[in-house]
């Protein structure tokens, strides 16, 4: 057996004993995990938001670990190799895959998500069972911290791929949505692809004092926001906006303060199934609209050699490191935003 936080019901989790899991198919690897934690993704399964998931499937994407087990077709991994993985599975031969969009992966399964019976169980677990090893794991070189590895595995990722979908040009204004962990990632994301000016929106002070650290112009959450938001841009808004929230207020705050001709490069889960605004809204700002999951094990390549040199940055971010047994706590305190919470590491 072994211990994991499994979902029970809306904001019912539980630290639990489960079976480990074991080699299902000869392309799998078993690791033990080495760091897990809690994405803002798990939030919208913890509140209810995402409907069908099994009772009792293990929650969580993101995590590190040891190979302990390998299957008979595994060639790139052997135990003892320090791994860490993206949060979906991935063929790495199929059209998608070829292309870099391995998100969309013909076989991609996202971890913590069964429903009926089927899909892939998650990361917040003493073991992890990953399909297809070979073209979804990434080995962790030695000198490379676990905790900031494993942040390539999803948020670093999503930060950056928001901000390439941003179009980032030096000369141009750009503003976040939201600054949890993902968001903050993505003003990382933005300076690094050239961004000058990176405004940051949020209502948590605590959170806009990072952007801020970051390098952003912090800018609080108001009803006014639209309103200032024109003072700030001399009344034409910003050329992209991204979003990192992923809700309807958040979808139509960025369709308020993009320009003219604008992107909006929405990273944000949304689990509404209509839009905020109207397609004759966005016919009559001429607005481009990018949304969707991140091919985090395309990034991950580009990003694991930048990893060493924003070790001050990562560290902003990372503002707890809890053991997993503590796992409940920890979605309560990300969920409330209490004690200064970004990111939460759990570790095993
Ligand atoms: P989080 O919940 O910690 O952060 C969201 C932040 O947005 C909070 O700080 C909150 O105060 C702020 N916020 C709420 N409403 C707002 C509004 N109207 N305007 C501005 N800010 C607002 O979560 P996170 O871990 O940073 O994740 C952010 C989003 O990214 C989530 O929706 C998550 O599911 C998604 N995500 C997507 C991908 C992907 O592949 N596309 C990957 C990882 C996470
Ligand atoms: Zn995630
Ligand atoms: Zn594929």
């Amino acid at each position: 057996m072994m211990k994991a936080i499994t979902f029970q019901d809306n904001k019912k989790i539980q630290y639990t004993d489960i079976p480990e899991p074991s080699i299902i198919d000869q392309g799998d690897v078993i690791v033990k995990t080495t760091s897990t934690s809690i994405c803002g993704s798990d939030l919208h399964v913890y509140h209810g938001r995402e409907k069908g998931i099994d009772t009792g499937t293990v929650m969580g994407h993101e995590f590190t670990g040891k190979v302990v087990e390998t299957g008979s077709t595994v060639k790139s991994f052997k135990t003892g190799d320090h791994v860490v993985s993206p949060f979906t599975i991935n063929c790495g031969a199929c059209y998608f895959c070829k292309v870099g969009l391995t998100a969309r992966c013909e076989k991609s399964q996202l971890f913590g998500w069964v429903a009926k019976g089927k899909g892939l169980q998650g990361a917040q677990a003493e073991y992890v069972r990953v399909p297809m090893a070979d073209s979804t794991l990434v080995k962790i070189p030695d000198h490379i911290q676990t905790k900031y590895a494993l942040l390539a595995g999803d948020i670093l990722s999503t930060g950056y791929f928001c901000a390439e979908m941003a179009e980032v040009k030096k000369e141009h204004s750009y503003v976040i949505l939201g600054c949890g962990p993902v968001g903050l990632l993505a003003i990382l994301g933005a300076f690094e692809l050239g961004a000058n000016k990176v405004y940051a929106i949020d209502s948590a002070g605590y959170r806009l004092d990072v952007a801020k650290k970051l390098g952003a112009i912090p800018v609080r959450l108001e009803n006014n926001t639209p309103e200032m938001i024109a003072e700030l841009t001399h009344g034409i808004g910003f050329d992209s906006v991204l979003e990192a929230v992923g809700s309807p207020e958040a979808q139509m705050l960025a369709y308020e303060i993009v320009r003219p001709g604008g992107i909006i490069a929405t990273v944000g889960v949304h689990t509404s199934s209509n839009f905020s605004f109207s397609p004759v809204d966005a016919y009559n700002k001429n607005i481009t609209f990018k949304i969707g999951r991140c091919s985090a094990r395309h990034y991950m390549e580009i990003l694991m050699p930048k990893i060493e040199k924003w070790t001050n940055e990562l560290n902003r971010v990372i503002t707890h490191e809890l053991p997993l047994n503590k796992g409940v706590d920890a979605y309560h305190i990300f969920d409330q935003k209490l004690d200064n919470c970004i990111k939460i590491i759990l570790l095993p």
